[in-house]
């Protein structure tokens, strides 16, 4: 079993949140699985301010995951496309969706359940393994680094602000997805969190597995604590010591954390394949996670899924279009 620290370095979840570890670009991305293209569209639904929504749309266009395509030429106008690197993000999104029904406050603004197109019944997203087709859960996952991946300090992200927009400043016309965006819409947090996932508990452990400054580190834990994903335990007396260990709300993430480093592997990956072996120990196979419907147990594919609009959204969307 390889150290917990170069599992956290060589895993893809590094890369992918460089790309989309961040709060506005989550809820861009929300927006974009929901049909919007425009920038007043996303303007009426993420609530972003016109230079923020700029910047974030510039980068998605630059990183690959949307494409920009005019829609007139006098005067010239264009739209934000998903391209099929955007798309393959819609396991994450499922699962998202799934996490905010399960834990996000009530009226957080999602439909209460999704409708599988495929069979016609409203569903939940379950992550299964596509070797057996177990549902996966974080203790039947094993994980072995490749002996080439070296590791790599470039990955680590820059410490970045908390954004100070948070669910109770939120002032989009859609809230789906807010809550969990509050969570993971930071780069250090999500990584806080795998370190959680691979089982590291103790401060010390979590701080030399990631290499993170202790005052960050102490800042992410009791926001973590403060949203109940992890709770601090006394382990000794005297001293008197602590450890943070997962809730089931914060073990209901794991999904979402091997969603997105398995979107990392596919897309980010340097070209000798991904430095992480992730395999299902119950069946010993590579895990190839998929997300599949709870009612007919079929893979999910993008647009296989209605998420009914909740009536704020819908209303933003007419005012949109008027505008
Ligand atoms: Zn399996
Ligand atoms: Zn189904």
């Amino acid at each position: 079993m390889p150290s917990n620290a170069k599992i956290i370095a060589a895993s893809s979840v590094t890369r992918a949140l460089s790309v989309i570890g961040d709060r506005w670009t989550l809820l861009i991305l929300r927006d974009a699985f929901q049909g919007a293209h425009r920038f007043e569209e996303f303007r009426n639904l993420s609530g972003a301010a016109r230079s923020t929504l700029t910047s974030r749309l510039n980068g998605l266009v630059e990183s690959g995951l949307l494409e920009r395509v005019r829609y007139s030429d006098a005067p010239p106008r264009f739209e934000y496309r998903l391209t099929a690197m955007g798309l393959a993000l819609y396991g994450v999104t499922l699962v998202t969706w799934r996490w905010e029904h399960n834990w996000a406050p009530s009226g957080a603004g999602i439909p209460r359940y999704l409708r599988h197109n495929v069979c016609k019944h409203a569903m939940q997203p379950e992550t299964l393994c596509s070797g057996c087709g177990k549902l996966i859960e974080v203790r039947d996952v094993g994980y072995e680094v490749a002996p080439t991946a070296g590791r790599s300090r470039a990955a680590t992200p820059r410490f970045r602000r908390l954004s100070s927009v948070n669910a109770e400043s939120h002032r989009g016309a859609s809230t789906a997805f807010v809550h969990i965006t509050d969570i993971l819409g930071d780069r250090w947090t999500p990584l806080v969190l795998c370190a959680a996932f691979l089982g590291l508990r103790r401060f010390d452990e979590i701080q030399s597995g990631l290499e993170i400054a202790t005052n960050i580190l102490t800042h992410r834990l009791n926001y973590l604590v403060d949203h109940r994903i992890l709770e601090r335990r006394q382990y000794s007396e005297r001293p008197p010591r602590f450890e943070y260990r997962l809730t089931p709300k914060g073990r209901d993430l794991f999904p979402h954390a091997l969603m997105l480093m398995q979107w990392g592997d596919r897309w980010l990956a340097p070209a000798s394949g991904p430095n992480l072996r992730v395999f299902h120990k119950p069946c010993g196979a590579r895990l190839s996670a998929v997300v599949a419907c709870s009612h007919c147990h079929k893979t999910i594919d993008p647009h296989d899924v209605t998420f009914p609009p909740v009536a704020g959204e819908a209303a933003a969307r007419r005012g949109a279009a008027a505008g």
